[in-house]
């Protein structure tokens, strides 16, 4: 499932392609993905605008236009649940199966294509207003974040999925920033000290920032046609050489070792999804920490890492990522 970073290359490979272009057609396959705006009202709104702007707020696609003939700007908002997709596409070509909905931009088509239609593309942005600060600004700074773990006393790592709390933080960068920031995902939120409020902040944030900045490098294929998947999920462009794989730490790595201290990576289940964690760099308490480790636990990081080869690896990761979704 995308998350910031994912959403944050999108708009920007997206945003110079749609930017003056104008909405000369609107082809509506699945109304259930324009909610609760209606078909009829999105059909009316959107024949004849032109794209001003788009950002990104969260893992939200913030399209910005101006009506046919003027009036108040108007907002569409694009969200990609799962295994959404929105690229353009060169006019004329085949739609896929599951398009949900299509903008004729001219020589070219905004596809937005949802297999699962757990996505969405809609007038109604009544969702952004629920969203907590970005975690790239300044907002989101350590009081804050203290203070909003400070009244909970979930798992701080099901809070840091809490959209409200903290913007576009996903399950893969939670458990990322958890990990680098060496805190256990079972902690209290409201137990974080203030220290490790203020390591967990500068982790999300460097977390984040690193895909971003490495995502913006990959050789996309955002169009359908060109058969490649169109988005970097998990850090990893689809079908890509092993010199692409992600720089993710513990997610999606069960049974791996820690690439700190050896330690076999574990998986547990927490509000239904899953997190990955190191048990001796994020021990449930100081006590452990402090304790001898389980040498039975424990794989000589070296070792280990030689003799998994790149087939190896692509092949765990694609099946647990199937076992995931
Ligand atoms: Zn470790």
């Amino acid at each position: 499932m995308p998350e910031l970073p994912e959403v944050e290359v999108l708009v920007q490979h997206l945003r110079p392609l749609i930017l003056k272009k104008t909405i000369r057609g609107v082809q509506i396959y699945r109304a259930k993905v324009l909610a609760p705006t209606s078909a009829r009202a999105f059909h009316r709104c959107l024949l004849g605008a032109t794209f001003t702007g788009l950002d990104r707020r969260g893992k939200y696609l913030v399209f910005e236009l101006r009506p046919h003939g003027g009036g108040s700007p108007l907002s569409l908002i694009g969200h990609l649940g799962m295994t959404g997709r929105m690229y353009l596409a060169r006019r004329g070509t085949v739609l896929p199966k599951h398009a949900a909905v299509v903008l004729r931009l001219g020589r070219a088509d905004f596809v937005y294509e949802d297999p699962r239609y757990f996505g969405r593309l809609t007038l109604d942005s009544t969702a952004l207003a629920r969203l907590g600060p970005e975690p790239l600004e300044d907002r989101f700074s350590v009081d804050y974040l203290g203070a909003a773990l400070g009244r909970s006393t979930q798992a701080v790592k099901v809070k840091l999925l809490d959209q409200s709390l903290v913007a576009g933080v996903g399950n893969i960068y939670a458990s990322e920033a958890l990990f680098r920031a060496q805190i256990s995902p079972r902690l209290s939120a409201r137990k974080l000290t203030a220290r490790q409020v203020a390591r967990l902040r500068r982790e999300v944030r460097a977390v984040l920032r690193e895909a971003i900045r490495w995502g913006s490098t990959l050789p996309l294929h955002h169009g359908q046609a060109s058969g490649g998947d169109g988005l970097f999920y998990f850090g990893r462009a689809a079908n890509a050489l092993d010199f692409y794989e992600e720089r993710l730490r513990v997610y999606d790595r069960e049974g791996q070792p820690c690439e700190r201290c050896g330690t076999v990576i574990r998986r547990l289940v927490q509000a239904a999804r899953s997190t990955f964690y190191c048990p001796r760099c994020q021990p449930d308490s100081q006590k452990q920490r402090m304790g001898r480790q389980n040498p039975s636990d424990s794989i000589t990081t070296k070792n280990k890492l030689t003799v998994t080869s790149v087939a190896d690896r692509l092949r765990v990761r694609l099946g647990s990522r199937v076992a995931q979704w």
